[in-house]
């Protein structure tokens, strides 16, 4: 593969950025001369294909692949991907036993909470190439001629099978069509869109049933849309049919539980050689309460945010409460100058008495946090308690808890 590194740019963009998506955004790791002689076919695919696209990510997965071990609290989400992984990979399983294959998949869940990761994982572990693409940005980059642009995804997508196409906020095409702000450019890219997932595996438009793919031997390109929203209400029905986004997979904030797994795994607790954090004495409950209704995007922000605090403590390592302070810091906002004086200690009295109250009274959450660190929007200082799931989930209240939070 030397002569390949000799070429400085491919359409228009130095091997670097199209590698990275065009943004100018550095990898962290190159991918090493060893595996470019197993691989310098992709790559050159890869290549002619980034010329031809521009404005799509491609990925080569082998430089550095995101692997399941990478994403963390996603619950079930990620036992669904793992069958289209086992797809890429054993082809043979699912057409033996005349189970549908997977040829779209749909990640519902808010910003941040890892579907892009998960998808990325996906390629990783099947060794497929991984080409992304945010689908508001199809409809205005290539206004006029989006479904044409969607028509040479594919094909080049299938030239690289496996392969995983990425469509992020697929809402911004998928939205039902003919709508009240009806859009022919982006009809016309959702039209195209059904088509081409349709016309997978070369077997024309197949009814439902296992009888449409002709996926069968291994001979069709093996290529699956992944595609992430937050707007499943929003979505053209015609999309979730069978046969094209057949599987939803949910994607939520995590769960306490999943807020630990994520904690660790950016603390790499788990890993004594890499460990970011103290050994011993992380109160992984105290931070999971703490860390209530953050996603996986914003924990590895919070880690990072700990990481500094630790380092300006001249810590070693991350403690506990350096994540709680970078916690504090993110959901109150930054940290103004102490009151001094008789008011500091009026405002101490009032946040001791509001966290003793409430932790005393019977039927209340329990305090999560107590501070006399005035913020923008808290001046004096603030006392935060957890959140209760059942209580946010049903939107009811017993007339005792409203009592209980009125004498706090
Ligand atoms: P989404 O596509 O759902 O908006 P991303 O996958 O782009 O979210 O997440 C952004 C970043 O946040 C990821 O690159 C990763 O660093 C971190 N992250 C988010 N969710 C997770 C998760 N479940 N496990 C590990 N890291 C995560």
């Amino acid at each position: 593969g030397g002569a390949e590194k000799d070429e400085p740019t491919f359409g228009g963009l130095t091997r670097e950025e199209a590698w990275s998506g065009g943004k100018g955004k550095k990898k962290k790791k190159k991918g090493g001369d060893a595996e470019e002689d197993d691989s310098s076919g992709t790559r050159a695919r890869m290549r002619e294909a980034q010329r031809r696209l521009r404005g799509v990510k491609l990925q080569y997965t082998g430089d550095r692949p995101i692997t399941f071990a990478d994403v963390a609290g996603v619950g079930a989400a990620k036992q669904e991907l793992s069958e289209v992984v086992d797809f890429f990979v054993r082809p043979d399983r699912f057409t033996r036993s005349g189970a549908r294959v997977p040829r779209g998949v749909l990640l519902c869940g808010p910003p941040g909470t890892g579907k892009t990761l998960l998808a990325r994982a996906v390629a990783g572990e099947a060794g497929a190439a991984f080409l992304s693409l945010n689908a508001s940005e199809f409809v205005e980059m290539f206004v006029g001629v989006g479904a044409s642009r969607v028509r040479d995804l594919f094909a080049q997508a299938r030239g690289m099978a496996p392969a995983i196409i990425f469509i992020d906020e697929l809402d911004a095409v998928g939205r039902v069509r003919g709508g009240a702000q009806g859009n022919d450019e982006r009809d016309a890219t959702l039209n195209q869109l059904l088509t081409e997932m349709d016309g997978f595996g070369g077997g024309g438009s197949g009814g439902p049933g296992g009888g449409g793919g002709g996926i069968g031997g291994g001979t069709g390109p093996r290529v699956v849309v992944i595609a992430a929203t937050n707007r499943l209400d929003v979505l053209d029905p015609a999309l979730v049919r069978p046969g094209r986004f057949d599987r939803i997979a949910a994607v939520p904030h995590p769960t306490a539980a999943g807020r630990v797994e994520l904690l660790k795994l950016y603390l790499r607790a788990d890993d004594p050689a890499e460990r970011r954090c103290e050994d011993t004495g992380m109160d992984w409950a105290r931070l999971a309460a703490a860390t209530v209704g953050y996603s996986g995007a914003s924990i590895a922000q919070a880690v990072n945010a700990a990481a500094i605090a630790a380092a300006d403590a001249g810590a070693d390592r991350i403690s506990t409460e350096h994540v709680l302070f970078a916690v504090e810091n993110d959901v109150l906002g930054p940290a103004r100058p102490r009151a001094t004086g008789a008011r500091a200690e009026r405002v101490a009295r009032l946040e001791a008495a509001s966290a003793l109250v409430i932790s005393l009274t019977p039927g209340l959450e329990p305090v999560v946090l107590t501070t006399v660190t005035p913020r923008d929007r808290f001046p004096l200082g603030r006392t935060i308690v957890a959140s209760d799931p059942t209580r946010q989930e049903t939107g009811t209240v017993s007339r005792a808890y409203l009592e209980a939070q009125l004498t706090a």
